[in-house]
C-alpha cells in the first residue's frame, strides 16, 4: 500500500491486515523513528552527521507487526506516540531522502517481510515505495490517493484526536510541503508503481475503501 500522507492507508491498511489475520508493517513508522534519534542527537542539519546518527539506530529499531497493536520500539523503548508529533513530522522527509537511510532500511523491510511470509498468514505493508521499490514482486499493490485538502483534513481530524492542536491551514501546508519533498527526493520519490491499483478516496469511505480492498485481495487468490 503506497500513496501521500492522509489517504487513510494506516487505517485501511490495518483492517484490511486484520480482516485476513496478516501481519502488518508501517514503514513509515520505521523512518519517523530515525527520524526521533537524529532529533535527540541535537544535530544542526548537517546530511553527513545526520546519516551517521540514522544507520546508527538502524540496529535498535523494532517493529511489531501487529495489526490489533501495532507499535515501534527505538532500544526498547516504545516511541509509537512521540514519533507522531510535529517534530518528527517536519523532519522526516528530510532524513528518509538520504540514500544510505533508504538502503538500510529498505533491507530490514525485506527480511520483515520474508519473516511474515515464512511464519504468518502474509503481510500487508504501507508506505511510500513499497510496490516500486521494496517488494516490487508484490501480488497486490495499491495506491492509495486523494485531493490535498480531503488529506489535510482527515490529518487535522486525526492530530485532534490525538490530543493535537491541528490549525487547517498548518496542515495543509505541511501536507503540500511533505508530497514535494517525498516526490521530488532523488532516491525512491513517491509514485505509483506501473502495474498499481489506483485508489482515488476522496469520495470513499473507510469502510468502502476496505471492501473494495478485499474483493481485490480475494479477486487474486491471497485470501479464501
Ligand atoms: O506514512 P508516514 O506519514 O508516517 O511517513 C512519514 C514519512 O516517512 C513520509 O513523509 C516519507 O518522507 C517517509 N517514508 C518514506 N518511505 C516509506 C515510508 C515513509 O520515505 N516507505
Amino acid at each position: 500500500m503506497d500513496g501521500p500522507s492522509g489517504t487513510g492507508k494506516s487505517t485501511v491498511s490495518r483492517r484490511l491486515a486484520l480482516a485476513g489475520s496478516a501481519a502488518y508493517l508501517d514503514t513509515g513508522a520505521m523512518y519517523r523513528a530515525l527520524t526521533l534519534a537524529v532529533l535527540r542527537a541535537d544535530l544542526e542539519g548537517s546530511e553527513p552527521a545526520t546519516e551517521s546518527v540514522a544507520l546508527a539506530a538502524v540496529p535498535d529499531l523494532r517493529s511489531v507487526v501487529d495489526p490489533g497493536a501495532p507499535r515501534i520500539l527505538l532500544a526498547d523503548e516504545d516511541v509509537e506516540s512521540e514519533i507522531r508529533g510535529p517534530e518528527v513530522t517536519a523532519a522526516v522527509s528530510a532524513v528518509s531522502a538520504v540514500p544510505a537511510v533508504r538502503t538500510a532500511l529498505v533491507e530490514r523491510q525485506r527480511a520483515i517481510v520474508s519473516d511474515a511470509l515464512a511464519t504468518e498468514g502474509g503481510i500487508v505493508v504501507e508506505g511510500r515505495d513499497i510496490g516500486s521499490v521494496v517488494v516490487p514482486d508484490a501480488p497486490l499493490k495499491v495506491y492509495l490517493t486523494a485531493s490535498e485538502q480531503v488529506r489535510a483534513a482527515r490529518r487535522g481530524a486525526q492530530d485532534r484526536k490525538a490530543g493535537r492542536s491541528a490549525d487547517i491551514g498548518t496542515v495543509l501546508a505541511d501536507v503540500r510541503r511533505r508530497d514535494r519533498l517525498d516526490s521530488t527526493r532523488k532516491t525512491s520519490p513517491l509514485h505509483a508503481a506501473a502495474d498499481a491499483v489506483v485508489l482515488d478516496t476522496d469520495d470513499l469511505s473507510v469502510d468502502a475503501v476496505l471492501e473494495e480492498l478485499l474483493r481485490l485481495v480475494r479477486e487474486r487468490g491471497l485470501l479464501t
